[in-house]
């Protein structure tokens, strides 16, 4: 499989063949960064297979591609129903072998409250999860297959304890998304990261464009 980060908490996942753009386009909220146009213009002259996004935050969801994708592909766009701008569907979805399953999780925070939030469990060859914002808090007991993949924001190597809960379940891989850009990082969450899981070979940060092959 290849991930490819095209956002600030997004990639383009390559897996069995199909081409699934999770949270892969989105605008800046300082101090994230938003999609290059360079790789906006890749991601629309060759649409992935599926897009799915986990909520409506700017820092997740760009609602002109969004919209875009689907005037010219009439492609499934997974994601909460307040998703603006376009027609969402939260089914389980196939694309080739690979199976996409749409999980009601709470955001992160206070957000959580207000926020309609969606993660995915894609299911091939891999499994893989990707988490969003969803808060770290809900996983436990979770009836779910065992991640090969993490695909995960900040807040689940910031603390030992959500550091902790990350490892159980499980996966070789981490892939932390949703780091700010390191020059304006004026609240450590790169020094909290490091302190927690700085050395541990399983988890990889990647910068914009980055391809990762597992
Ligand atoms: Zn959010």
């Amino acid at each position: 499989m290849e991930i490819r980060r095209t956002a600030n908490a997004g990639v383009l996942l390559k897996l069995d063949g199909a081409e699934i753009l999770l949270d892969g386009v989105c605008r800046e909220v300082k101090p994230y960064p938003a999609t290059p146009p360079s790789i906006k213009a890749e991601l629309s002259a060759k649409w992935p297979d599926l897009l799915a996004f986990t909520h409506n935050h700017k820092d997740h969801y760009d609602p002109v591609y969004a919209a875009d994708y689907q005037k010219q592909t009439n492609g499934v766009v997974l994601g909460p129903e307040d998703l603006t701008g376009i027609r969402t569907s939260a089914a389980v979805t196939c694309v080739g072998g690979v199976t996409v399953t749409p999980i009601p999780s709470r955001h992160i925070g206070a957000a959580g409250k207000c926020t309609q939030h969606l993660s995915f469990v894609i299911a091939g060859s891999s499994c893989v999860w990707f988490l969003g914002d969803a808060s770290p808090l809900q996983w436990r007991n979770a009836d779910l297959p065992k991640p090969d993949v993490l695909i995960v924001p900040y807040a689940y190597l910031t603390t030992k304890n959500a550091w902790e809960i990350t490892q159980s379940f499980g996966a070789e891989k981490v892939i932390l998304l949703h780091m700010p850009k390191p020059e304006e990082d004026t609240i450590g969450l790169w020094t909290a990261v490091k302190e927690t899981a700085g050395n541990d070979c399983r988890v990889q940060i990647p910068a914009m464009g980055e391809r990762i092959h597992i």
